[in-house]
């Protein structure tokens, strides 16, 4: 096609659709994958800098088909690195905010439970936790009223993973499951103003 009819063609695009119309030759931004790293990264750059023209491609017909669709989507924020702990309890925060907030992503606080043994190496950094994030503590009694639940292993699988006796457990309130795919929703439903989030078969 001639490079004048092309160019009044993207014209009457932009004036109809806007700047982020998807028929547009140029991207400063491609992201490969449409998964939850792959649209929270796209979301991430266009909050940073929203000039940013940013396309997501994947090679399924929509977003959420790989690993994050299959995910439990467990969240938590027990961990024992500041790094871990800070990103996590971040980022539960931010999703907490969109749920109420702007979209429902299914997020509901339903705990973490660590089982523990009797002696641990963790003990003191509960105590330390506890002063940043809710925890509760269960006692053995209380435990064993969870009927699927085995306190002392049986001899199969205490030899294979050498799992010791259960005598209580933590468990994390700031935790629980999100629904995974409403997640990537969240990031997709902005992309009339923040990017397109198309597929394309390959590159
Ligand atoms: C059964 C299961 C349970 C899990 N449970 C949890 C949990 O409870 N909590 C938790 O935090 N994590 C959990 N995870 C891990 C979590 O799902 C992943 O860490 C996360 O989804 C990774 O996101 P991602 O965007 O990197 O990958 P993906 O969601 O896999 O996205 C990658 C995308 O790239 C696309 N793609 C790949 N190659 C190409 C290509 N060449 N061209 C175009 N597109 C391409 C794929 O189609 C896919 O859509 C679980 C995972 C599984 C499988």
């Amino acid at each position: 096609m001639d490079c004048k009819i092309k160019s009044i063609i993207n014209e009457i695009r932009l004036i109809i659709f806007g700047k982020d119309f998807p028929c547009v030759s140029h991207y400063d931004v491609i992201i490969v994958g449409a998964g939850i790293i792959g649209l929270s990264s796209a979301y991430y750059i266009k909050m940073r800098d929203s000039s940013l023209r940013i396309l997501v491609v994947d090679k399924q017909p929509t977003y959420a088909q790989g690993n994050t669709g299959r995910s439990a989507a467990g969240f938590r924020d027990l961990f024992t690195s500041d790094i871990n702990f800070n990103l996590s309890h971040s980022s539960i925060a931010f999703y907490r905010h969109v749920n109420e907030n702007e979209l429902d992503i299914g997020m509901k606080f339903v705990g973490y439970l660590f089982l523990l043994p009797e002696k641990n190496d963790l003990d003191e950094y509960w105590a330390s936790l506890s002063k940043k994030t809710p925890l509760r503590e269960i006692q053995e009694s209380d435990l064993s009223k969870i009927k699927a639940l085995r306190l002392i292993p049986d001899k199969e699988t205490g030899d294979l993973i050498s799992a010791p006796a259960v005598t209580h457990a933590v468990i994390g309130e700031n935790c629980g499951i999100v629904e995974p795919d409403l997640i990537c929703k969240y990031s997709c439903s902005y992309r009339r103003k923040l990017w397109y989030c198309g597929t394309r078969s390959d590159l």
